[in-house]
């Protein structure tokens, strides 16, 4: 009899994985709560709540159920010259959650795909109304998904080396990455103010559009930045009258500690990609959320001024019934209570580790907290390897982004589960584990 794991290798090509040194697979059979449970029925705390989406726990039984008896009534369908209920419902709920000023949502399946359709978006924006403007900004070390678009204006984190000739040009600001403790955060933001005026001054008016992750930088090692940071960033931007693209892929549904980084930095910006927690891990499905001037900027007797963009699963009714359940719990005072108490534990741990030798750059936002081991080691290094595989045998999935390692759980963690975690990423980080 072949084992699911002989089946896997024989079949599969899993994303990000080098398969010739890579460790076998974990055979995972179900899901409950925060936890996941192996072919054997070993549990395992999910802390990275797998891949960033899952913000509800696993086979959460009120968004399973919302799928099902959606999938009674209907289960997609084309959505140009149609729509459908769930898209809808969904659509208000998100413009109810998102700042003043929001008023269109444009569905995809993905983060990337989010990210490609609002730099199309902020493209041909300017396109329309007759202006060619090339350039985009970006951030250094910023990460804004696998596709061309994605991987051009992300290009700074040395992941795409073989695709570097088909990229197009992008310009890379500085980032004022900050953690507790750091005395020259001031001095960062200053320099990287200093070099994005400049650059404003030089290109603002064929400047597209400046793309940001907003306080957490997050495949680049969970990399936080100041709120003050972000405002003195929109100003910039509103005075060069360029636009302002937050790619809350990763931050929002409540990541930042508030519904999405924008509202917790009180700056509104002219696009915002939203995916990962959309669903709450359920269904593969994305938003880019625009403002009124942008989509106007399409409308015209012309097809050719439309955005003429979409994927054959874009708004699926499933994936929009996952969504409206999701965010319900979202907004349930539980929730709410859970995110608040996540903070709070993140906070009093990280101040015990303070006092292990080997570890900097403590920081937390939110849901979040990270810290950097004093090692050298890049993304995929066999020293984030190991640690990954020790942390496994002690049930826990924490996977560090080479020598970040960072917590990001769902909301639904019990504080004990949570708390023993930290226990235990102590005593492996102090040498009494191996
Ligand atoms: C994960 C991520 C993406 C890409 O999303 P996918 O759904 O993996 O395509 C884009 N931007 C940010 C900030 C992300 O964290």
């Amino acid at each position: 009899m072949t084992t699911l794991l002989e089946r896997d290798q024989i079949t599969i090509w899993h994303p990000f994985t080098q398969h010739q040194t890579a460790p076998l697979a974990i055979p995972i059979a179900r899901g409950e709560g925060a936890y996941l449970f192996d072919t054997q029925g070993r549990p395992y705390l999910d802390l990275i709540s797998s891949w960033w989406v899952n913000i509800h726990g696993h086979a959460h039984p009120a968004i399973a159920k919302a799928i099902y008896q959606q999938a009674l009534q209907l289960e997609h369908v084309i959505f140009a010259g149609f729509t459908h209920e769930p898209a809808v419902a969904v659509a208000e709920q998100l413009l109810s959650l998102l700042p003043a000023g929001f008023t269109k949502i444009f569905y995809s399946d993905n983060g990337s795909t989010a990210v490609e359709i609002a730099l199309k978006m902020a493209y041909q924006y300017w396109f329309n109304q007759g202006e060619r403007r090339h350039r985009f900004l970006a951030f250094q070390g910023g990460y804004h998904g696998d596709t061309f678009g994605a991987m051009s204006v992300g290009q700074s984190s040395n992941c795409y080396q073989p695709f570097s000739n088909l990229l197009f040009a992008v310009d890379f600001a500085p980032y004022p990455a900050t953690w507790l403790g750091d005395e020259q955060s001031a001095e960062k933001e200053k320099e990287a103010l200093h070099w994005i005026e400049n650059y404003l001054n030089q290109y603002g008016n064929k400047t597209v559009a400046v793309i940001i992750e907003p306080l957490i930088q997050g495949t680049s090692g969970m990399r936080l930045c100041r709120p003050d940071f972000l405002r003195a960033l929109q100003d910039l931007v509103h005075q060069h009258e360029t636009l302002i693209i937050y790619d809350e892929v990763m931050t929002g549904f409540g990541r930042t500690g508030a519904t999405f980084a924008c509202e917790k930095a009180k700056t509104i910006p002219d696009i915002i990609c939203l995916a990962k927690g959309l669903t709450g891990g359920f269904l593969p499905l994305a938003v880019p959320a625009c403002h009124e001037h942008i989509y106007e900027a399409f409308l015209s007797e012309e097809m050719d001024q439309a955005l003429t963009h979409g994927h054959s699963y874009t708004a699926n009714p499933l994936g929009c019934a996952a969504a409206l359940a999701s965010l319900e719990l979202l907004g349930s005072e539980a929730t709410i209570q859970q995110i608040a108490m996540i903070e709070a534990t993140h906070q009093e741990m990280l101040s015990q580790l303070s006092s292990v030798a080997g570890i900097e750059k403590r920081r937390h936002c939110g849901t979040l907290a990270a810290f950097d081991l004093a090692i050298q080691a890049d993304y995929g290094s066999s020293a984030s390897r190991n640690w990954r595989e020790l942390f496994m045998k002690l049930g826990l999935i924490i996977r560090p982004l080479g020598k970040t390692v960072y917590l990001l759980p769902p909301y639904c963690i019990q504080p004990d589960d949570l708390r023993a975690a930290y226990q235990k990423m102590k005593e492996v980080l102090e040498g009494s584990i191996k």
